[in-house]
């Protein structure tokens, strides 16, 4: 078995249902990864760098995807010898690097873990949640699991109107509960945002917001206590990520669940998260995003530690609105799991095959990932393997 071929190609991505409206020109990666040598000749794992930190190629190209082709047998198979072990194709990926300055490079590594992931399942027939559950040694239920509704993004025109239909629609999806950011104009205006998206969503309790790293040790309690008698679903990432004196200085005094770690890569960060941050363990939710923390590996290095100091796994709520989400969620017994209806196409979700009920989804059954069930990711997936 060798991988013999990785393809990348950097697409534009938006944060709203109509591309034409401005998105600060985000991007993203989509890779396919070939494996030859599998029983059914060759298989090919798809999959992408998420959402949020732009297209990865040079390194794909110029340093992972190089290390994937350069691996040998024995760093790519199971211990039976027949299936793809995604564990050892990461540490064939990582060789050499060293600890620390984690830049994007997590990135690019998260976005062909998830395609060897992909391609493992395949090869072992079966969806990806089943293999990894078989593999970490754990009871797994088929059962539908826990998905919100993320968007919310300001518009530049009509934005209250606009906000309220795009709310609507989600409820019309199925979804019971919804995000929508904050944090770019006065607080007052926010206030109004939420208004009309509660009043959409039918309360409060189900609206989440997130200020997108946007307050500062001067902002941030004003926010907070304009946030604090609403009683929302959580108030997510309060400004910078590693400022954990502010993050610590809010929690301190501001009662209902705030939710951190997306932009954080490594558990060394989330350690320090933990360690200083005022997160109250089993009140607040980790959003960590499994695919910008170096793939799957790196993000069970930070289960293993947050949990280890107390942290449930319900309180882990994945960043990113992709079907690999939904797989780690049920394997891993997380709480759920992000969903963009309306933003970032072709990975906007859900697709028809996998409907929303009740704030919850079906997990896909396909072998590996699922993404033939997402016609228009697998349109765009499936036309960069067939380019290589
Ligand atoms: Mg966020």
């Amino acid at each position: 078995m060798r991988i013999v071929d990785v393809s990348e190609r950097t697409i534009e991505i938006s944060r709203y249902a109509d591309p034409s409206i401005p998105a600060g020109g985000l991007t993203t990666s989509i890779v396919a990864v070939v494996v030859d040598g599998t029983p059914s000749g060759r298989t090919i794992g798809h999959g992408f760098a998420s959402v949020g930190r732009f297209g990865q190629g040079g390194l794909i190209r110029e340093r992972f995807g190089r290390r994937l082709l350069d691996a040998d047998r024995a760093q790519l198979v199971t211990e039976d010898g027949l299936g793809l072990d995604p564990m050892r194709a990461w540490a064939a990926m990582m060789s050499g690097e060293k600890p620390g300055g984690h830049g994007e490079r997590c990135v690019a590594v998260g976005a062909l873990d998830m395609a060897l992931w992909d391609a493992g399942a395949k090869i072992a027939g079966v969806p990806l949640y089943r293999l990894l559950a078989d593999r970490l040694g754990r009871e797994v239920s088929a059962a539908p699991i826990r998905v919100y509704a993320s968007g919310g993004y300001p518009y530049p025109a009509d934005d209250l109107t606009r906000l309220a239909d795009e709310i609507r629609s989600f409820r019309d999806l199925g979804f019971v509960e919804a995000k929508i950011k904050i944090g770019r104009a006065p607080l007052v205006e926010d206030l109004r945002r939420i208004e009309t998206a509660a009043e959409a969503l039918g309360g409060p309790e189900g609206l989440a917001v997130d200020a997108m790293n946007a307050y500062d040790a001067g902002t941030a309690p004003e926010a907070a206590a304009g946030l604090a008698p609403l009683g929302l679903r959580w108030f997510e990432d309060i400004c910078d990520p590693l400022d954990f004196a502010t993050q610590a200085a809010v929690t301190d005094r501001y009662g209902p669940p705030v939710a951190a770690g997306e932009a954080l890569f490594s558990d060394r960060e989330a350690a320090l998260l933990d360690e200083y941050g005022g997160l109250r363990r089993g009140h607040d939710y980790l959003v960590f995003d499994p695919v910008h923390c170096y793939g799957l590996p790196g993000y069970l290095r930070i289960i293993e530690r947050m949990t280890a100091t107390g942290w449930p796994r319900t309180s882990f709520w994945p960043h990113g609105s992709h079907l690999f989400a939904l797989h780690l969620v049920a394997a891993l017994g997380l709480g759920g799991a992000e969903v963009t209806p309306s933003a970032f196409h072709p990975f906007h979700g859900p697709p028809a095959a996998l409907p929303v009920s009740a704030g919850t989804i079906p997990l896909p059954e396909a072998p590996g990932i699922g993404w033939e069930l997402h016609p228009e990711a697998w349109r765009e997936l499936r036309a960069l393997s067939s380019c290589s």
